[in-house]
């Protein structure tokens, strides 16, 4: 019996990564500079693990293999067989993250590879006066990037937006962006981590070292000629049940939704989709048949599409991503 699958993060350390992992989420990083939590990945550099019950220490890839459609439903069966369709992170941005763009699907298939990446992010915590690149600024042609790139003047052209916590951004293929420092984020994405780096700060590590830029492919990613990108997307809140919900962007076949709790919310799982439930402050509870389990600030859940009637509990925050048609 499939029951609801909290999974063990994957830490990445990144030049620009903090410590506030282990300080906002008590998650057990280990030394240095950690940018990335991967709290649900499939994928050969990082795969989830069950953290408790008795399914504990079966990785995804075992699980999707042993319980298919009961597991991530019919409809993402069927399309993605046994590939999981997202990937989950939470980003300790301490420092400035690379300026970057992902490919779309068509151009990811140019250079071999299965699928692009489009991307979505929810700004959990900022520090000070934080802000984020957004897209080029309106009218940028392919031309003036690449002259700017030559003359090492690419800032003017980029579009600087200010962020605080709540907010959403929808990150389509082809949208030149960067996480500036003092910001954590939850992005969560197409199952896909090809990233073309166009400027990084001229940043160097302990050897003197800077990390390899992708200019020409950067270049071709890019959706040239649209207006300035306006951000953050405008969510509106409404309540249900014992709960405040703020509906984030559709991003290809995802919704993210923020859900404030104040008591509880009553909720079914999917037959034709997986959903995916992340606690960002803690003091939460998940009740299906007579189980319950606690939810730790930071957690991530998988609910399995057969799970049925569940309800979430407490005062807590949490991001709760489902798949629609
Ligand atoms: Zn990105």
């Amino acid at each position: 019996m499939l029951y609801p699958l909290k999974l063990k993060p994957v830490y990445k350390p990144k030049p620009w990564g903090g410590r506030t992992l282990k300080t906002r989420f008590h998650k057990k990083i280990p030394d240095g500079k950690i940018g990335e939590s991967w709290e649900l990945c499939c994928r050969n550099d990082g795969m989830s693990v069950v953290a408790a019950g008795k399914l504990q220490g079966k990785t995804l890839k075992e699980l999707i293999g042993a319980y298919r459609e009961k597991l991530v439903g019919t409809r993402v069966y069927e399309k993605y067989g046994s590939d999981f369709p997202l990937f989950f992170k939470i980003l300790d941005a301490a420092g400035r993250l690379s300026v970057q763009v992902h490919p779309d699907d068509a151009c990811a298939r140019r250079s071999g590879l299965p699928h692009g990446k489009d991307e979505m992010w929810y700004v959990i915590g900022t520090k000070g006066n934080a802000s984020l690149i957004y897209g080029l600024k309106g009218g940028t042609s392919k031309e003036q990037l690449n002259r700017a790139i030559d003359h090492h003047r690419i800032l003017p052209l980029l579009n600087e937006v200010a962020v605080k916590p709540g907010d959403f951004f929808s990150i389509p293929a082809g949208t030149v962006h960067a996480i500036l420092g003092g910001i954590l984020i939850a992005e969560i994405q197409q199952n896909c981590n090809t990233t073309y780096r166009l400027y990084d700060w001229d940043r160097t590590d302990q050897n003197g070292k800077k990390r390899e830029l992708h200019i020409p492919q950067a270049l071709e990613a890019i959706r040239f000629g649209g207006e300035t990108p306006q951000a953050p997307f405008p969510a509106a809140a409404k309540t249900k049940g014992g709960a405040v919900v703020r509906p984030g962007p559709k991003v290809k076949e995802f919704r993210v939704d923020e859900v404030r709790l104040d008591g509880s919310i009553e909720n079914r799982s999917d037959p034709e989709s997986f959903q995916v439930v992340m606690d960002l402050d803690g003091d939460g509870k998940i009740q299906y048949g007579p189980a319950c389990d606690g939810l730790d600030a930071g957690d991530t859940v998988l609910i399995p599409s057969c799970l049925g009637k569940y309800s979430v509990s407490g005062g807590a925050k949490l991001l709760y991503t489902h798949i629609e048609q």
